[in-house]
């Protein structure tokens, strides 16, 4: 008996210190916020008195966050967001999070509920909201809050729903292990209009012997709507399956994806990973596998090479001609800036010395090691610190090295991703072994007509594990031979 009173008296004293570091991270989180918020105000004051846009004054912040405390630039931008959110119109939720009553999550549910609400009825609910909040979850808040607004204003529901349909996204990103994360915000009907449709062909196009979950079905059926087939294709196998295709199996259009793999890997001669442009490193197997209905495009490695001094006209003019701009491009893989991620294909290609419109032969040149991939904010950075009118500097350094130093001092390096997966300095030999993935169909990677060039024979087609087996085999027994 006394060791359950015992258990009890620890389990509480557990659950009360518990509590009470909750409210303390709390507190920290909320000056956090306030301190980041700072900064923002600080560097768009800076920003402002030296002419730059009310709309971009102060955007790097954010990246100035992220490279000193090594989180995303999103998480930086929300978090700003958040604490600009509670400066001007959430006061009573700024001050239960900063004592540690309520925590990040409630906080968010609170500003994020209230966003397209109007002034008046902000000030008759965001008290009573943060006050509740001490005692309810992040989405019972949001339940509370969408029932609250819709009491008090029912003829200003119409307004915030446009102004939330407003923000409506869709975004693809990287997920574990070679898959992707696809998120979003709808317009609820149209919302519904695509879930029911996917529901539809998960449950009507397949019989059901289809060895596919209805949701692994779904997702499939997703893809179908965007590869133009719209049509999912049953796989039970059988001859006679009550729900297969009438006529000709629908063709999926070719994939808008870009690749940077080398030579050798896409030849199956070794296994290096491949760079998929704005998801990051994929396994080999699933680059050939993609690289079978592409068109491609070489690119040089040029980033040892000294510079030449050769000159021709068109690194005079302002815009690089389009192979320049590919190998650019492609060796930079991603944006340059510090834990950027934008792919490269996406972002501008900016002059690292200045180009001079007024005297090209005076200003930096349109050549590849003097074009980086910047996306856009990162591009406006560097153009203001070019200016002085952000207190960062830009430096560039052979190989491609790009070294960005803070206001504050602070300096980080970044060098070109691309390359990395076009001419890898590791080499990953072939697997060889049991335990390859299964064939995939053979037939011609080429797109007849469409990629003509040098490659064609290194590449020919795309090679089954199978073959690639058989090829190393060959490969191992020609140096044997020559070893001799
Ligand atoms: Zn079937
Ligand atoms: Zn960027």
């Amino acid at each position: 008996m006394t060791d359950i009173a015992d258990e009890m008296a620890t389990a509480q004293a557990v659950v009360a210190h518990l509590r009470e570091v909750h409210q303390q991270i709390a507190a920290l989180q909320s000056e956090e916020v306030t301190l980041m918020t700072a900064l923002y105000h600080l560097r768009r004051a800076q920003q402002l008195d030296l002419g730059v846009s009310n709309l971009n004054a102060g955007e790097d912040t954010a990246t100035e966050i992220g490279i000193a405390l090594k989180v995303s630039q999103g998480t930086a931008d929300g978090l700003i967001g958040l604490g600009l959110d509670l400066e001007n119109r959430c006061t009573a939720t700024r001050d239960a999070f900063a004592a540690g009553r309520i925590d990040l999550a409630q906080t968010r549910a609170i500003t994020k509920s209230l966003t397209n609400a109007s002034d008046e009825l902000l000030a008759e609910l965001e008290p009573g909201l943060a006050a509740y909040a001490e005692k309810a979850d992040p989405q019972r808040i949001r339940r509370t809050a969408r029932r609250r607004l819709l009491e008090l204003d029912p003829a200003g529901q119409a307004a915030r729903r446009k102004s939330a349909e407003a923000d409506r996204y869709v975004s693809i990103s990287a997920h574990d292990d070679g898959t992707a994360l696809l998120d979003g915000v709808l317009p609820l009907a149209g919302g519904q209009a695509v879930y029911e449709r996917l529901r539809e062909m998960a449950s009507g196009q397949c019989c059901g012997k289809d060895p596919r979950t209805v949701a692994q079905r779904r997702a499939d059926a997703l893809i179908a709507l965007a590869d133009g087939t719209g049509r999912l294709v049953c796989q039970c196998g059988q001859a006679d399956c009550p729900r297969a295709v009438v006529g000709e199996t629908p063709v999926a259009r070719k994939a808008l994806v870009q690749v940077g793999v080398s030579a050798e890997t896409l030849a199956g001669l070794q296994d290096n990973p491949a760079l998929l442009s704005g998801l990051g490193a994929i396994d080999p197997d699933l680059a050939r596998q993609i690289a079978r209905h592409a068109r491609f495009e070489i690119i040089t490695d040029t980033t040892t090479r000294h510079a030449e001094n050769t000159e021709n006209t068109s690194e005079l003019r302002y815009r690089p001609g389009a192979r320049t701009a590919r190998q650019a491009r492609a060796i930079d893989g991603i944006c340059r800036a510090p834990g950027c991620h934008i792919p490269a294909a996406a972002s501008d290609l900016d002059h690292q010395d200045r180009f001079d419109h007024t005297n090209p032969q005076a200003g930096g040149h349109t050549t590849e090691d003097n074009l980086g991939a910047r996306c856009r904010r990162h591009h406006r950075l560097k153009t203001l610190a070019d200016n002085h009118a952000n207190g960062w500097t830009v430096r560039h350094h052979p190989g491609r090295v790009v070294e960005w130093c803070t206001p504050t001092g602070e300096s980080v390096t970044t060098e070109p991703e691309g390359v990395d997966f076009l001419f890898p300095t590791t080499v990953v030999p072939p697997v060889t072994a049991a335990g390859v993935p299964d064939a995939e169909p053979t037939g011609s990677i080429f797109d007849p007509g469409v990629a003509v060039n040098i490659m064609t024979e290194l590449m020919q087609v795309y090679t089954t594990p199978e073959q690639r087996r058989e090829q190393a085999r060959a490969l191992a027994s020609r140096r044997a031979r020559i070893n001799m």
